[in-house]
């Protein structure tokens, strides 16, 4: 069961959130990479102090933990709390309990786990059915509702959680319990079963997983199954259409994602896993010309996936209106999920790019500064300062102006929690002859080539500063390949030093190979300072407005910055952009717009004469300092028909 050997324990565990049998590139266990400073341990430092702490409390206050109790002492449905699927976000914390237990080794963590556990087990039934919501007398039966139920995307976060627990800390009770889980489900949707799928895709790469983590090829089968039957109509026509679950085409027919994102980037993600394990090589070719597709006309700068709050969904092509975006911050993290496999299936670095921009962009936008509230959508636009929501009272799921601590459907926090919790894993790779880093921190990073152990350790103030300085701690006579992402932002800029001598370093991967001696520093610099960024001409929401990004930053205009204007929506943006050391600046003109009975054929708005300097902040700290408006697409000036003061 177990593949490769973890330093930090007896036993040959790998913490390995994906472990495919093969592929371009093979995945390094949390063990292996180390981020000990910067941008990335502060983030995993917030989730292990804050974080989780916070997502379990919150559960224990509005009875989603509770619901377990309660099914154990006969008190459903009567005493049951949260909606259909809550199940599931206790699992979502128990996978990132089991991956922090895993980085940290936090004996106190692990006894609340084991605290859960003890809660959880007693509600399985003798044939491995589990789940608060339904099968009880007083309750809908069991699957009775597959378009809406959640029972297997339930089964699908639970198992993921087993498999975290398993290759972190070993196959004890709660993985045995998710195994008669997953033999549960094989039983009841096996071949001669009920021949349908779970309307929110997700069992799919779990029961992939859990088949990877097991050896046993029945779950995979399973999986198979379910990824077959989808798309053919089998769960039925909804008012939203049956995209919206992803029922309307065959997976491998598709040309798009589509319908809710989440479900969208769930299922393709499934999908890359099962082409990798039949070595289907059509299937994973389907999704990435998907992905591509969507990358190059459904996504936000951000990285943000959802245009449309209706459905959650993925717009049209081009449909990408900044007020109106959905971008859940669980869309985002699919979206890493599924472009992590697809790396790792092809090595190409066009999907590290793309988990980078979403790391920053939507992942680290999510959690408030102290980690006590949380985005689930991710507005690129505010137009109104919005309201401080309730500490106390869980918040409706789009309510967008400013992070809630809680909401009443919570997908969001948790999936923070389990990303940060596994975060290494997805920094760097190796194959047999090398080692690829694709994302930079502070940190070490070891792998075992074919000829033996090499490792490394970074050093960068990354991305507020461009250099990163890797240098080798752990060699082979041997010579062995050593890559860096160069990401696309870079451009023609970036430069790579050498033994003191710099070439520049085109887009894509830098790859050096030879014989490298301990003390071996390698220099990546990358060009962080500040540019302007220009839409795609097709998206109409934005013309005539440009961005400013600084290395995979995105910034944005928060109005607490912009004190001449009573909102931002008065910023009109002068084209003169600075960045001193870091400090992002724009010249901006107050526009002045009077307000008449109809807002067509406005001719009397006027540009201010005077310019103000405003500053930018990244788009991932704002909301910090209470209500305000903010917008990542600041209009130019010489966009609007205007008299000017000039
Ligand atoms: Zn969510």
């Amino acid at each position: 069961m177990p593949t490769r050997t973890d330093t930090t324990t007896t036993t040959t565990i790998a913490s390995l959130p994906v472990d495919p049998s093969h592929g371009a590139l093979r995945p390094l266990a949390l063990s292996q990479v180390t981020i000990d400073g910067g941008f990335w341990a502060d983030k995993q430092s917030l989730n292990a102090s804050a974080i989780i702490a916070h997502c379990e409390a919150w559960m224990e206050k509005v009875g989603w933990i509770g619901n377990f109790d309660a099914a154990v002492e006969g008190r459903l449905p009567a005493d049951r709390a949260g909606r259909e699927f809550s199940d599931s976000d206790v699992y979502k914390l128990m996978e990132a309990m089991a991956w922090e237990i895993g980085r940290t080794h936090d004996d106190t963590l692990d006894a609340r786990f084991r605290a859960l556990v003890a809660r959880i087990a007693p509600v399985q039934e003798a044939d491995g059915y589990l789940n608060t919501r339904f099968g009880r007398d007083g309750q809908q039966p069991r699957y009775s509702d597959l378009q809406w139920g959640h029972e297997l995307y339930c089964y699908g976060h639970l198992l993921q959680a087993a498999v975290a627990r398993g290759r972190t800390t070993g196959d004890d009770e709660f993985v045995q319990l998710a195994r008669r889980a997953a033999d549960h489900v094989c039983d009841v949707f096996g071949v001669g079963g009920i021949e349908s799928v779970c309307g929110h895709p997700e069992v799919e790469m779990a029961l992939i997983e859990f088949g990877r983590y097991t050896g046993e090829s029945r779950y995979i089968d399973q999986a198979r199954l379910f990824i077959d039957r989808r798309g053919h109509g089998v769960l039925g026509d909804i008012e939203l259409g049956s995209s919206y679950y992803q029922d309307d085409v065959p997976v491998r027919d598709a040309e798009v994602l589509r319908g809710h994102a989440v479900r969208a980037v769930y299922l393709a993600a499934g999908a890359v896993d099962l082409g990798i394990e039949d070595e289907e090589d059509g299937l994973v070719d389907a999704v990435a010309a998907q992905l591509a597709r969507t990358v190059a006309r459904r996504t936000y700068l951000t990285g943000g996936m959802g245009a449309h709050h209706e459905g959650e969904s993925f717009g049209a092509d081009f449909e990408l209106p900044s007020d109106r975006a959905y971008s859940e911050t669980c869309a985002g993290i699919g979206s890493i999920m599924l472009n992590y496999r697809l790396l790792l299936a092809t090595g190409d670095s066009t999907y590290a790019d793309l988990i980078e921009r979403t790391l920053f962009n939507v992942l680290a936008t999510s959690p408030a500064a102290d980690g006590q509230a949380f985005y689930y959508t991710n507005t690129l636009h505010q137009r109104e300062p919005g309201s401080i929501p309730a500490a106390d009272v869980a918040s409706p799921r789009a309510s967008s102006s400013l992070r809630a601590p809680w909401f009443d459907v919570s997908c969001c926090p948790t999936n923070v929690a389990r990303t940060l919790a596994s975060l290494g894993s997805y920094f760097a790779t190796s194959t047999a002859v090398g080692l690829q880093l694709h994302q930079y921190a502070a940190g070490t990073v070891s792998a075992d080539l074919a000829s033996g152990r090499v490792a490394v350790r970074t050093e960068t103030n990354y991305p507020d500063e461009g250099v990163v300085r890797v240098v080798v701690t752990e060699t082979l006579t041997d010579e062995w390949t050593l890559s860096l992402r160069v990401p696309h932002w870079a451009g023609e800029a970036a430069t790579i030093t050498v033994d003191g001598e710099t070439h520049s370093a085109a887009v894509g991967m830098v790859h050096i190979r030879r014989p490298f001696a301990v003390g071996d520093e390698i220099v990546l610099s990358l060009p962080v300072e500040a540019r302007w960024t220009e839409p795609d001409p097709r998206i109409d929401a934005l013309r005539g407005q440009r961005a400013v990004e600084r290395g995979p930053v995105v910034m944005c205009l928060e109005s607490t910055d912009a004190g001449h204007v009573s909102t931002v929506d008065e910023v009109r943006v002068t084209g003169d952009l600075r960045d001193d050391d870091g400090v992002v600046t724009v010249g901006t003109r107050r526009l002045t717009v009077s307000d008449d009975a109809w807002p067509y054929g406005v001719d009397s708005a006027t540009l201010d004469a005077d310019t103000a300097r405003v500053r930018l902040l990244p788009y991932h700290s704002w909301a910090n300092r209470g209500p305000s408006t903010m917008r990542v697409w600041l209009p130019l000036e010489s966009a609007d028909s205007v008299s000017t003061g000039r």
